[in-house]
């Protein structure tokens, strides 16, 4: 049967059988789900042939594009060779470890150890359990609570949804377990009225403060937060941020964990977000563009310091069967060999990040309902609004990015919409030529919203 015969079928199976993460079944009364079938480069084809431009990375994660013969190649010889054995009770396999150094060349300076995981989320269950024996092993058993921050993603596990801020995913089923806390987004644009950014930064950072002396230092494990918010809206901090936050960490002896799972591998120009920030993390989880997404893998990075404290605790009662799975680890060492012989971060660096924020600024400066663009390298934002004067974002009710996000679709144009603003992260390897398509096509998006609204 042909793949246009397969469709209707699929669309049949799908409502009849599937749950789909973050949507609302009811969708499906009316429509039918979008059959992604193939992918190459930048591009993806859906089961109507449609050749679809993915401004997205897939979620954030196809950082080398679609069907990159190394990383095939890697998975197969590796599945051949060895598809399975685990990394507990004092074993390895070759690809683990190796892939475990690599890491150590790559992270900032400091990070050295790596504890293997499948996903973000499990990776941040990771940081919390081993946060809390960190403080416990040095006699600071009360050292629990976890600060993130409002709009802040970390995951989906119970307790990923309860270090992040997203208000929706703790109200679904009472999902905020205790001794979490989070404040305030550091968002200049919605926030900082009134302040300079730079002002702004340290008031944002200053609620990291208060919240630590309303707690109480010694009942702090830690502070969480992405260099830049991706899951958010695309929010990038202002500069006095991040040196205020590290300062306050360490003045009130707080671990810091630096959240790289989306900005971890080029995607903001450079390795990290910590480099791009200046960050020193004791504690760094990542995941999707560890292997560009081929394969699940995650891992969180210790510091030297952090880790000789775990290693004098004994026991490490923690881990999960598929922790450093060799084929996962074969696919993510051949997706960074990948970057390093083509000089993918390099590119973003110099070339294609630089070129894409040109683009999307003129777009930003000119387009009447776009109010600011955000984000760094290969990751962007574009706050929608109803009034570029006043600020005024649209409501959800009016749902301007639900509409702008389907016109992109209808023009072969994938990209998310958070609260209202267009987010995109296409994959690294995209084009100066392909960044062009890509800022047409996000062009007439935003025109034909703007027309919907009376605004253009
Ligand atoms: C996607 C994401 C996660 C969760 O990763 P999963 O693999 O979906 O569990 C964690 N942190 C950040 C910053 C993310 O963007």
């Amino acid at each position: 049967m042909s793949e246009l015969q397969n469709k209707n079928s699929w669309y049949d199976a799908d409502k009849a059988h599937h749950i789909h993460p973050f949507m609302d079944p009811k969708y499906f009364d009316k429509n039918h789900v979008r059959v992604i079938t193939r992918g190459e480069g930048v591009y993806i084809w859906d089961a109507e042939g449609n050749k679809i431009l993915d401004g997205m990375a897939g979620l954030w994660c196809v950082n080398v594009g679609y069907g990159r013969q190394e990383l095939i190649d890697a998975a197969n010889e590796q599945m051949k060779n060895l598809a399975y054995y685990n990394s507990f009770f004092q074993s390895s396999t070759p690809t683990q470890i190796e892939l475990a150094e690599k890491l150590a060349t790559i992270t900032p300076q400091g990070i050295d150890h790596f504890f293997y995981a499948n996903s973000g989320s499990e990776a941040n269950d990771t940081v919390i359990r081993m946060a809390r024996h960190y403080w416990s092993i040095q006699g600071k058993p009360t050292k629990r609570i976890f600060i993130g921050r409002h709009l802040g993603y970390h995951g989906s596990t119970l307790a990923a949804t309860s270090l992040g801020g997203m208000k929706g995913m703790h109200d679904m089923g009472g999902s905020l377990l205790p001794e979490f806390e989070h404040i305030m987004q550091p968002h200049w644009y919605t926030l900082g009225a009134g302040l300079t950014p730079e002002e702004f930064g340290l008031k944002a950072a200053k609620a990291l403060e208060d919240k630590i002396l309303e707690l109480g230092a010694d009942n702090v494990a830690a502070f969480i937060g992405e260099p830049i918010q991706g899951a958010g809206g695309v929010i990038d901090p202002p500069s006095t941020y991040w040196p205020e936050i590290q300062r306050i960490c360490k003045k009130y002896n707080i671990l810091l964990v630096a959240d790289e799972v989306i900005c971890g591998f080029g995607r903001t120009g450079n390795w990290f977000g910590s480099d791009t920030y200046n960050i020193k993390p004791d504690m760094m989880p990542m995941a999707k563009g560890l292997s560009s997404g081929y394969i699940p893998i995650a891992a969180v990075g210790f510091s030297k310091e952090v880790y000789s404290v775990l290693a004098e605790g004994g026991h490490i009662a923690h881990g999960y069967t598929y922790s450093g799975h060799p084929v996962a680890c074969a696919v993510a060492l051949a997706n960074i060999n990948l970057m390093e012989r083509d000089g993918i971060v390099e590119m973003v660096r110099d070339d294609t990040g630089p070129y894409f924020r040109k683009s999307l600024q003129q777009l930003a400066d000119t387009h009447p309902i776009v109010g600011e663009l955000r984000g760094a390298g290969l990751v962007a934002g574009l706050q929608l609004v109803k009034d570029k004067e006043n600020k005024t974002i649209f409501t959800s009710e009016e749902g301007a990015g639900l509409i702008c996000r389907e016109h992109c679709i209808q023009h072969n144009l994938i990209m998310r919409m958070v609260d209202q603003a267009m987010v995109a992260s296409p994959p690294l390897t995209i084009t100066r030529d392909e960044i062009d398509e890509f800022t047409e096509k996000a062009k007439i998006g935003l025109d034909l919203t703007a027309q919907h609204f009376g605004l253009l």
